[in-house]
């Protein structure tokens, strides 16, 4: 369990388009500042739906979402998809300046910060390159620095390592877990990846298919970093998992 201060609140929130796709229903979560949360859960149980609500993207149309204290301000929430979103004929440095510039920070104030943020996610030697320059992991970086940047309070991630071939991912998860704890933010990372979902958490939300609802919620009391991988906990904890999402897709299997 943790003791941090709440975050944010969901009270039983609710999403139904206007063209009748109930997205999510009675949704109540408490999301405690600094924690790493993953949303787990299959394909179309609104995960993406309830980033873009905690994002001020999108609002509920049952219950309230609220914050602790004063909303966030610009920048204070940043935003990770799969796809990098890269411009494609800028380089790293000027796709990674791209936010401040929007909010008219001169490039000469920005540029250190920018390499900076460069750094520390491993790109020191690539601030001139290309995106088509650069490794799909390597645009995931530049993705990341770019959210990180502004320092966030929250960093919202939707499935960012899914399209990363495994050693990648591994080696970009390990590397988030350093950069959440230099940086100090929360963050809630999606993801329809067990073993992600397993390897990255402190607190593991599990969702049910679509009304998407809280199945589960399992807090993770293992070491982070990349040890866990190899504990036998962490076999356990997929286990386990895999478990409930089974019984979460045939409440048949669930026992009585
Ligand atoms: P996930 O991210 O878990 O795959 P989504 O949140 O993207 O799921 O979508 C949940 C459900 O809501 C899906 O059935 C999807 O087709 C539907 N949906 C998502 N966005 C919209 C929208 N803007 N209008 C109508 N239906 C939507
Ligand atoms: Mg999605």
């Amino acid at each position: 369990m943790s003791f941090s201060p709440a975050l944010l609140s969901l009270d039983a929130v609710g999403r139904r388009f206007e063209s009748g796709t109930e997205a999510l229903r009675g949704v109540s979560l408490t999301i405690a500042a600094g924690d790493f949360v993953t949303l787990l859960g299959p394909s179309g149980c609104g995960k993406s739906t309830l980033l873009r609500l905690l994002a001020g993207l999108d609002r509920p149309d049952h219950g309230q979402l609220s914050w602790q204290g004063a909303a966030p301000a610009p920048g204070e929430i940043g935003f990770v998809f799969q796809d990098p979103t890269l411009l494609p004929w800028a380089s790293a440095a000027e796709n990674v300046y791209l936010p401040l510039r929007l909010r008219g920070v001169a490039r000469a104030a920005a540029m250190p910060r920018v390499a900076a943020a460069l750094a520390s996610v491993g790109l020191a030697g690539f601030a001139q390159a290309r995106p088509a320059q650069l490794s799909g992991g390597m645009r995931m970086r530049v993705s990341i620095a770019r959210a990180l940047l502004t320092r966030p309070k929250l960093l919202l991630m939707d499935e960012p390592f899914a399209a990363l071939d495994e050693f990648t991912r591994h080696k970009l998860q390990a590397d988030l877990l350093a950069w959440w704890q230099e940086a100090g933010c929360t963050i809630v990372f999606v993801t329809h990846s067990i073993y992600e979902a397993a390897f990255l958490a402190r607190r593991i939300v599990l969702m049910s298919p679509r009304p998407g609802r809280i199945a589960d919620d399992i807090a993770v009391d293992l070491p982070a970093g990349p040890a866990r991988r190899l504990d036998p906990a962490y076999a356990t904890l997929v286990a386990a998992i895999t478990r409930r999402l089974e019984e979460t897709l045939d409440p048949a299997a669930a026992p009585a």
